[in-house]
């Protein structure tokens, strides 16, 4: 089966989308239109839930936003002024229905509905200890685990459960909770995930990226800082900083490939810092070469980037079809090798005789590359030049990205010449880490601005429940068996 791209099969893959709204008539329908906006970052279910002032209302299904909230009798079945939702793609947890967010629970303190982005390193050792207390799990999703916190806290008021519940995790969330008081959105201390915060007439609304308030037509207000808790009860809204002051570490990968290039995160235009990396790649990594070609969509900036540094003609090598669904089940492994041609194809006339440089954001396990340099070779080029936008993945990651284990990552099995080999390039280069913080207007030094660990190796947080050789698929499992 063929995904919506067949050249994103080998990303990492950011795994949740959040977006909530307060004070809006029609919540849910701007909710849609909100996740529809962060259908990139998560393409495996989706789920919205309502309040209308006495009752909570959910629908959540696997698939995308489009087919199961673009129906009249699904968002009539969501009334209320106040609603989040969340698009997913699962890191821990089975693909179940079970598991997709928001995930809803009665307390004594009455509903509480929670969308999360991010993952709880520390959830599993919390869960047994709930399991052993007497705590019920729903679900294996680790977000579950802060319902439970909240329901055993032994606070008084919802607020105070809440941020003792999360005094207790450890690792990556951004959150938007709504109870009958109102809606909470969050950030953890160091600001792994991104949220942001925005009008539209008198609501408010968050969401993890502003491409999601653009699309809703509501203007940017400001991100949710590290730590921070924005509390919003009817037109009232309060922030707090519950959380020892520490230096924040937002995730950089959103700006070499999770965001959409449209989105400003961290007070940077997500598409401006994409070029500017393409640009420190041409200073660092020159090439003779006839022709800058981006591997589609996600090269592209950083492509114009670097033709326009090295002065090399940026030329579309690669032409994607907009005709393909979503996936297209090929009946033989002849046809599906085919199927990668049927999304995108070389532009012969383009490339016979020239000598291209491919640029591409990343390289995961290396498949895809292979591919498209073969394409390039089959094409007619004479030399295929490869040129990479962010430096090499060597970790895995922890912090709600779907990352394969360490040993399938390329870049931590071969050296630069070893993995030059395997995707059968004339030559290959990876971006700096200085060079990638250098493009965001940093300097990485002893204390990083950015969480950088899949490049280096530097978690910014204990693991608890991992050490770095366990995998994604393998805590999902370990949190199967402990359901
Ligand atoms: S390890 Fe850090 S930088 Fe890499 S994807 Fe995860 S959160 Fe982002």
């Amino acid at each position: 089966m063929l995904t919506t791209n067949p050249f994103d099969d080998d990303k990492l893959r950011e795994e949740c989308g959040i977006f909530g709204v307060s004070g809006a008539s029609g919540a849910a329908a701007l909710t849609a239109l909100g996740l529809h906006a962060l259908q990139h970052r998560g393409q495996e279910a989706a789920g919205i839930t309502s309040f209308d002032g006495t009752l909570f209302h959910t629908h959540r299904a696997m698939g995308h936003v489009a087919g199961n909230f673009d129906r009249d009798d699904v968002i009539r079945g969501l009334p209320g002024e106040v609603a989040c939702g969340h698009v997913r793609y699962s890191t821990t947890g089975e693909t179940a229905l079970r598991n997709v967010q928001p995930l809803y629970a009665d307390l004594s303190t009455g509903g509480f509905a929670i969308a999360h982005n991010g993952n709880i390193s520390n959830a599993m050792k919390l869960r047994r200890e709930l399991v052993r207390r007497g705590s019920i799990f729903q679900s294996t999703s680790d977000t579950e685990t802060i319902i439970h916190l909240v329901a055993t806290s032994n606070y008084r008021t919802l607020l105070d459960r809440f941020i003792d519940a999360l005094k207790q995790v450890e690792g990556a969330y951004s959150l938007i909770v709504m109870t009958p008081e109102g809606m909470i959105a969050c950030r953890d201390p160091l600001g792994i995930r991104p949220l942001v915060m925005g009008r539209l007439d008198g609501a408010v609304i968050f969401a993890s990226e502003t491409v999601a308030l653009d699309v809703c037509g509501a203007t940017f207000e400001r991100a949710v800082e590290p730590g921070e808790l924005v509390i919003v009860q009817g037109t009232e809204i309060r922030s707090i900083h519950p959380f020892q002051a520490v230096d924040a570490r937002p995730c950089i990968f959103e700006w070499v490939y999770f965001s959409r290039p449209d989105s400003i995160a961290g007070d940077q235009s997500v598409y401006s810092v994409r070029k500017e990396i393409g640009a420190q790649l041409a200073l660092e990594a020159p090439v003779d070469a006839d022709l800058v070609i981006p591997v589609p969509d996600s090269g592209v900036p950083a492509a114009i980037g670097y033709a326009q540094a090295s002065g090399i003609p940026f030329e579309l090598g690669i032409i994607r079809s907009h005709y393909v669904g979503r996936t297209f089940i090929q009946p033989g492994d002849k046809v599906r090798h085919l199927g990668v041609k049927l999304k995108h194809n070389a532009n012969r006339a383009l490339i016979q005789g020239k000598k291209v440089v491919l640029i591409d954001d990343s390289i995961v396990r290396g498949t895809t590359s292979l591919k498209i340099v073969q394409m390039m070779r089959e094409a007619g080029a004479a030399e295929v030049h490869m040129r990479i936008a962010s430096p090499p993945t060597r970790h895995s990651c922890f912090y709600g990205v779907d990352t394969p284990e360490r040993a399938k990552l390329l870049a931590a099995k071969l050296d630069l010449g070893g993995m030059t080999d395997f995707i059968h390039a004339d030559s290959l280069s990876f971006v700096s880490i200085e060079g990638l913080y250098k493009a965001l207007n940093a300097a990485r030094g002893d204390k990083p601005s950015y969480c950088d660990a899949c490049f280096t190796g530097d978690y910014p947080t204990t693991l608890t429940d991992h050490d770095e050789s366990a995998t994604v698929d393998q805590f999902a499992m370990l949190a199967e068996r402990v359901a």
